[in-house]
């Protein structure tokens, strides 16, 4: 007899538990199902996010920016010591730390919530009824009033570079136990960056191959030009329109043959890590006759209230349409619950925040201003440099600019669009004035504290009208 509950939420990642601990703030009974095992083989809520995404990416990043400071800024502040040594057991403990830290913490957060966990692989049968396959063997049923599936996605592997020792995506990147002295990168997306920045900075050689002949074409291109010449500085060696077609496990490392517009290319690396693209996980995740309908790519068809069209069966995150991203699938989470209660919920695309943690970061809201061009929008564009920011030049981060879009009639925010240091924090103005409707005008009167990084956002919005105090108009 399955077990009865308001809400069943299949998959604890960021978008699963929130719509769990949501539901379960609201008065719900709600079940959430997780199949994920930490590196000590005992389950890990989070997922992706919390196991092997966008944490543990963010602790390598750190460490690995530490050190890269170390040989190439101290010096500028006087700060000398003999050659600094990477440990890299050290960093990647420190890392599963971390790790370990956050997935307890959403076990915490569904205790205190009255969240039953169950641990195990669940599928959606007809009439609401998950099965889950629990770690120990055994089956249990339980049946929602409404099912949430967050099941999230997968790493794309090539089928002509299969994962293993030597060819890793973001879980082998993420755990190897030395600097590979030759790091190949199939992809120059967010995570091909992110990481490839990580064991640059550690000693890497480290080549990116991107099929694309545009470098990070979803950003605002003068965004991506500032950035490809600070990565071009820091060693980072990207090959544009380069399209791999084999590799080949030798004795001297793996052989990557791509073709470009010189021809065909082979480079030798030590490690190949492939980040092409995330699928949906769905795979097993339906029995027969739920209803429930994935698009060509594996994911599941919703409108945009994150309904599947069966009754009381809704799914969020990176396993339906829209940007993979974990504060996206937290969002769709928290909406969903707050439906399911009879409130109403919903999430705006358009403001959502897009951020790449390199060095310097990107960070981006809205139309960029090749959209708006496309799109016929009339708009203002107003930038303002890092270098000419106090603060930014103190902390030895002159790099970069913010650039506020606005409407040429209404002056209302369009967009913004940052590179720079910390700018991962800044572009929540962005986004504040683009959800409260604001204009450039409201954020250049928004008084800022000086000397601060945001001055940079300040001033970028008096561009908007030739009014910036401190560059020429
Ligand atoms: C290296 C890397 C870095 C990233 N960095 C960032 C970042 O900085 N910022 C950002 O916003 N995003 C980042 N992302 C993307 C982010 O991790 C995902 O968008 C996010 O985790 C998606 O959340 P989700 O809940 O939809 O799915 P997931 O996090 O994938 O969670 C799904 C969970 O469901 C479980 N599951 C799946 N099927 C079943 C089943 N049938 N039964 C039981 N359990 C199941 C899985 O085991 C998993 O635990 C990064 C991703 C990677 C790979």
């Amino acid at each position: 007899m399955a077990e009865q509950f308001d809400v069943v939420v299949i998959g604890g990642g960021p978008a699963g538990y929130h719509a769990a601990i949501r539901a379960a703030q609201l008065g719900m009974k709600v079940a959430c199902v997780d199949a994920a095992l930490g590196k000590d083989g005992k389950p890990a809520l989070g997922g992706t996010c919390l196991r092997v995404g966008c944490i543990p990416s963010k602790a390598l990043l750190d460490s690995s920016r530490q050190f890269w400071n170390m040989h190439h800024i101290f010096g500028e502040h006087g700060i000398g010591f003999d050659k600094p040594k990477i440990d890299v057991g050290t960093m990647i403990g420190r890392k599963d730390k971390i790790v370990k830290q956050f997935t307890g913490g959403i076990a915490a957060l569904f205790k205190a919530n009255k969240v039953a966990a169950y641990y195990g692989f669940g599928q959606l049968q007809p009439g609401n009824v998950v099965t889950v396959k629990q770690h120990d063997g055994s089956t249990v049923e339980l049946k929602g009033t409404n099912v949430i599936l967050a099941a999230g996605s997968d790493s794309i592997e090539l089928p002509f570079a299969k994962f293993g020792e030597h060819i890793v995506d973001n879980v082998g990147a993420l755990d190897f136990d030395k600097v590979p002295k030759r790091l190949g990168v199939i992809g120059a997306g967010v995570i091909g960056l992110e990481l490839g920045s990580v064991w640059n900075r550690l000693g890497s050689q480290v080549t990116i191959l991107e099929a694309l002949p545009t470098f990070l074409a979803a950003a605002d291109a003068e965004v991506s030009k500032v950035a490809a010449r600070e990565f071009k500085k820091q060693g980072l060696d990207i090959r544009l329109g380069a399209k791999v077609g084999k590799t080949e496990i030798k004795k001297d490392g793996v052989h990557v043959t791509y073709t470009d517009a010189k021809g065909e290319q082979t480079i030798v690396v030590d490690k190949l890590l492939v980040c092409v693209g995330r699928r949906a996980a769905t795979k097993g995740l339906l029995a027969e006759g739920t209803g429930v309908k994935l698009d060509a790519r594996g994911m599941i068809e919703v409108d945009a209230h994150c309904h599947t069209g069966v009754d009381g069966v809704w799914a969020v995150g990176d396993c339906v349409r829209g940007p993979m991203l974990a504060h996206k699938g937290f969002e769709e989470g928290i909406a969903v619950a707050e439906l399911i209660a009879g409130l109403p919920g919903h999430v705006d695309f358009e403001t959502i925040p897009w951020v790449i943690y390199t060095e310097p970061e990107l960070a981006w809201v809205g139309k960029t201003e090749e959209q708006l061009k496309a799109e016929g929008v009339p708009y203002k564009a107003g930038s303002f440099p890092f270098a000419a920011v106090g603060r930014a030049v103190a902390m030895a981060e002159p790099a970069g600019f913010v650039k506020v879009l606005a409407h040429a009639e209404s002056d209302r925010v369009l967009g913004m669009h940052l590179v720079g240091a910390n700018v991962s924090e800044l572009v929540h103005e962005g986004v504040l004035a683009m959800e409260f409707k604001g204009s450039a005008d409201d954020l250049a009167r928004i008084c800022h504290a000086h000397p601060s990084l945001s001055e940079a956002v300040h001033d970028a919005a008096m561009a908007v009208h030739k009014r910036a105090i401190h560059k020429a108009n």
